[in-house]
C-alpha cells in the first residue's frame, strides 16, 4: 500500500534522569535566562516542589490546583502570574497541575516547564482544557506545549500504586486511541506501540515492587510516546467518550480512561485489523483484547465505573452526547444504542469481548 501522510512533530527538550530533578531544572531555568518563576504544585506535593525548585529563581509559589482546570482557578493563576511579573511557569505534578500551567500559558503566553509525576502525559501536548458549569472544553495551541520536560522517577514513588495504574492505563488508552484517531499516521503508531511495550512492562513491574526504579522509569518513558502519539494523531473515540464523562459527570480522569479502554478497543477491534495487528505486536499475544485481558488481571485493574461514582441512570444522556463527538475516523459506524450498551457493560464491569 501507498505511503500517504501528512505528520507534525511538536517541539520540545525531554531531560531524563532519576533522582536529577533539581539540577536539571536549575540547569534549564539558566538556559532560558529566567529569573521570576511561579512554581505550579498542589498541596499534597508542596514539600517535593519547594526541594525541588531550591535552585531556581523563585518569585511565587501556588498550589490552588484541581482537577480539570475550573475556569476560576485558571482566572485568579493568570493575574498572580501577571501580579508578580513572572516569566517563567514551572509544574510539579499530575495532568491537573500541569493543565493550570497550561491555561496560564495560553493567554500569556508564558513558557513552561514541566515535572510530571503521573503517566498522564498532559506535559507533552499542545491540548488545554478548562471546566465551567460542568462543561469541559479543550483546544489545541502551541503556547501551551512546555518548552522542556524534565523526568524523574523518584517523583513518582509517592504516587500509590492503585493511582499509578490508573494512570498508565491511560497513557496505554492514549496509545491504543491513536491507532484510529483522526490524523493517525505511521510515525504515531509506531511511537503508540512502543508506549504500550513500555507502558506495560512498567506498570507490572510497579505492581510486583512499587520501590523498583526500572518499572517507574519504563512508565514516564512510555507515557512520554503515549502523550507524544496522542497529541499527533488526536482524539479517538475512547478520548471522546472518557471526555463527555470527565466534564459533565466529574468523573476521575485516569480510572474512567482506564475502565473504558477494554470496552473501545473490543468495540473497534473487528474493523480495524491493522490497528489491531500493531497492538498485538506490543503485547506479544495472539489478539489485542487478550493482551489487555491479561495486562488488566495481572494488574487488578480499574473495572466498573460504579466504582467511581458514575450513576447508571446517566447512560443514556451520556451517550447522546457522545454521540454527537464521535469522530469520522472511527474504524466502524457507532449508533446510540450501541454507545448505550457499552457503557452498560462499563458502568457494572462486564468483561467485554470482541
Ligand atoms: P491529577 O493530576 O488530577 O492527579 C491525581 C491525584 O494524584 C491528585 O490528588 C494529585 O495531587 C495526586 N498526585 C499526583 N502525582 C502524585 C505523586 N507523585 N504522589 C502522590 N500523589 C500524586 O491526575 P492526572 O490523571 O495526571 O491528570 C488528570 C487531568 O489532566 C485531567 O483534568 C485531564 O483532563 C488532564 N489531562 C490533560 C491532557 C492534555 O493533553 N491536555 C492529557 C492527560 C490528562
Amino acid at each position: 500500500m501507498n505511503l500517504v501522510f501528512e505528520h507534525v512533530t511538536l517541539g520540545q527538550r525531554i531531560i531524563f534522569g532519576t533522582g536529577a530533578a533539581a539540577e536539571n531544572l536549575a540547569t534549564e531555568v539558566g538556559r532560558l535566562e529566567k529569573n521570576r518563576v511561579m512554581v505550579i504544585a498542589a498541596p499534597s506535593q508542596a514539600a517535593l516542589a519547594r526541594e525541588v525548585t531550591r535552585g531556581i529563581p523563585v518569585a511565587v509559589h501556588h498550589s490552588d490546583v484541581a482537577q480539570h482546570v475550573p475556569f476560576a482557578n485558571a482566572r485568579e493563576a493568570r493575574a498572580i502570574a501577571g501580579r508578580n511579573d513572572i516569566d517563567l511557569l514551572v509544574c510539579i505534578g499530575g495532568g491537573s497541575t500541569t493543565g493550570l500551567a497550561k491555561a496560564i500559558a495560553l493567554t500569556t503566553g508564558l513558557p513552561i516547564v514541566a515535572l510530571p509525576t503521573t503517566y498522564s502525559g498532559s506535559e507533552a501536548t499542545n491540548v488545554w482544557g478548562l471546566t465551567e458549569s460542568g462543561r469541559k472544553t479543550t483546544g489545541i495551541d502551541n503556547k501551551v506545549l512546555p518548552v522542556s520536560v524534565i523526568y524523574d522517577a523518584a517523583l513518582t514513588f509517592s504516587l500509590p500504586v492503585k493511582l499509578s495504574i490508573a494512570s498508565g492505563l491511560n497513557g496505554i488508552a492514549h496509545c491504543v486511541d491513536s491507532m484510529w484517531a483522526p490524523r493517525t499516521d505511521p510515525i504515531n503508531q509506531t511511537l503508540a506501540v512502543e508506549g504500550i511495550r513500555a507502558l506495560s512492562a512498567g506498570l507490572t513491574t510497579i505492581k510486583n515492587d512499587p520501590s523498583d526504579v526500572l518499572g517507574r522509569e519504563q512508565a514516564l518513558y512510555g507515557a512520554y510516546l503515549s502523550a507524544v502519539a496522542f497529541a499527533s494523531a488526536g482524539s479517538g473515540l475512547h478520548h471522546k467518550i472518557c471526555h463527555v464523562l470527565g466534564g459533565a459527570y466529574n468523573m476521575p480522569h485516569a480510572e474512567t480512561h482506564a475502565v473504558l479502554l477494554p470496552h473501545v478497543l473490543a468495540f473497534n477491534a473487528p474493523a480495524a485489523p491493522e490497528a489491531t495487528a500493531r497492538i498485538v505486536r506490543a503485547f506479544e499475544t495472539s489478539t489485542a483484547t487478550a493482551g489487555l485481558a491479561s495486562l488488566y488481571a495481572r494488574l487488578d485493574a480499574p473495572r466498573a465505573l460504579k466504582e467511581y461514582g458514575f450513576r447508571e441512570e446517566s447512560v443514556p444522556g451520556a451517550a447522546e452526547l457522545i454521540m454527537g463527538a464521535v469522530p469520522k475516523s472511527n474504524p466502524r459506524t457507532v449508533t446510540e444504542t450501541e454507545l448505550r450498551n457499552l457503557l452498560f457493560a462499563a458502568y457494572s464491569g462486564t468483561v467485554p469481548t470482541a
